[in-house]
C-alpha cells in the first residue's frame, strides 16, 4: 500500500519527493494544512506534473462519514468507516469560544474497563497514523469559519496500546507546517498501562496526560479496571510521579462518579491519599447510563457531597458536565455496532 499523504513530517515530505524544491513541498503542505484541500488535482498551484507525481506515488483518501448524531447541547457524534469497512466515533464538543475533538485511536479496544461501552468491541485493530490525523482534518473542515482549539485522545481505544503510532500522529499534529498545535491543546487519556506511560515520558513529547481513575481502592479498581491487576495502585503512582518529573504539565485525574460503589468516605479517604502528593487535577465526571450496564448515575446532591467531602484536596477539582448523552456520545459511551 501506497503512504497516505497525513502522515509526513514536513522533513520526510521533502525526501519522499527528492526532485522537489523545498518551496513545493510547503506550497503542498499548505493546501493540506492551511487550504484544507486533499485532493492533488485540486492544488491549483502545483505544475501539473507534480500534481500527477502526488497522485501516482501517495494516498489521499479520508474515512467516510456515514452519520451524524447531533445532541441538544450542540455535540455532534460522528461515525466513520475506514477504509477496510470497520467503523470508529470521534466527537466534536462546542463550547463557548472552545472547540474540543474527542478522537479514537483504536478500532475497540483490549482493556475492558466495565462501565465502558467500547469495552464491548475488544481490541479490532490500531488506527494508522492518517486515520488518528483523519479525525482532526474532517473535524476541522466541518467547523469551516470556526476554530478547533483542542483534541483529547480520550475516543475509542486505549491511546498507549497504539503507542507508536499515536505518537507520530502528535507530532504531526504540532509540528508549525502541519497542524499546528500547541501541546497545552492536546490530551492523551490513558487507564495506566506502566510501561507505555514510561516509553512516553521518555519520548519527550510535549503533551497533557489525563488518567483514567476511577478507584483509588485496589479491589474496587481492579472491578472496574481489569488493567489494574497488571499495573497496581501503588506502582501506577510511583509511574505517575516519575513522569511528572520530566513533563511541564499537571496530570488530570478521571474520576467517574457511580452511585453506591465509588463515592463514599472510604473512596475520598483513598483518593485524597493517592493524590495528596501529586500536582494534579481531578476531574469528576457523573457516570453516563448505557443499557445493559449495572451501574447507577449518582444524584446532583450526590455529586455536591462528594466534591464537599474533596475539598481538603489542594489541587483543583472540577466537576465536568457530561455532553452529548442523549446521542451516546458522552464518556465511556462510544461503541460503534460492528456489522
Ligand atoms: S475506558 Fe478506555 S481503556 Fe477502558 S475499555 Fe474503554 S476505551 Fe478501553
Amino acid at each position: 500500500m501506497k503512504k497516505h499523504i497525513l502522515e509526513f513530517l514536513p522533513c520526510e515530505l521533502k525526501k519522499y519527493l527528492p526532485d522537489e524544491k523545498k518551496y513545493r513541498v510547503s506550497q503542498i503542505l499548505n493546501w493540506i494544512y492551511k487550504n484544507h484541500e486533499i485532493d492533488f488535482y485540486k492544488m491549483s498551484t502545483l505544475p501539473q506534473s507534480l500534481r500527477e507525481e502526488l497522485f501516482t506515488k501517495l494516498e489521499n483518501f479520508l474515512p467516510e462519514i456515514i452519520k451524524i448524531d447531533i445532541s441538544k447541547d450542540g455535540t455532534k457524534k460522528f461515525l466513520l468507516s475506514l477504509y477496510d469497512k470497520n467503523k470508529i466515533e470521534m466527537v466534536l464538543i462546542p463550547n463557548d469560544n472552545k472547540n474540543t475533538l474527542c478522537i479514537s485511536s483504536q478500532v475497540g479496544c483490549a482493556r475492558n474497563c466495565s462501565f465502558c461501552a467500547t469495552a464491548s468491541m475488544g481490541l479490532i485493530r490500531n488506527l494508522e497514523i492518517y486515520e488518528i490525523l483523519s479525525q482532526v482534518f474532517l473535524a476541522i473542515k466541518e467547523l469551516e469559519e470556526n476554530k478547533l482549539t483542542n483534541i483529547v485522545f480520550m475516543g475509542m481505544g486505549e491511546p498507549l496500546d497504539n503507542l507508536e503510532n499515536v505518537i507520530k500522529a502528535v507530532r504531526i499534529l504540532q509540528d508549525e507546517q502541519c497542524f499546528n498545535f500547541s501541546p497545552r491543546r492536546i490530551t492523551i487519556s490513558t487507564c495506566g498501562i506502566i510501561p507505555k506511560l514510561k516509553e512516553l515520558a521518555d519520548s519527550g513529547l510535549k503533551i497533557k496526560l489525563a488518567v483514567s481513575l476511577n478507584s483509588t481502592i485496589q479491589e474496587k479498581r481492579e472491578q472496574l479496571m481489569p488493567v489494574c491487576r497488571k499495573y497496581p495502585l501503588t506502582e501506577l503512582k510511583n509511574a505517575l510521579l516519575s513522569f511528572r518529573k520530566k513533563t511541564a504539565f499537571r496530570i488530570t485525574f478521571e474520576y467517574v462518579l457511580i452511585k453506591d460503589f465509588n463515592m463514599g468516605k472510604e473512596d475520598v479517604k483513598a483518593l485524597l491519599k493517592f493524590l495528596g502528593d501529586i500536582s494534579c487535577k481531578l476531574n469528576v465526571i457523573k457516570w453516563n447510563e448505557v443499557p445493559s450496564m449495572p451501574f447507577k448515575s449518582p444524584s446532583e446532591e450526590e455529586v455536591t457531597k462528594f466534591i464537599l467531602r474533596m475539598q481538603k484536596l489542594s489541587s483543583a477539582v472540577t466537576y465536568r458536565k457530561s455532553r452529548g448523552q442523549d446521542i451516546n456520545g458522552a464518556c465511556g459511551q462510544l461503541a460503534t455496532k460492528v456489522t
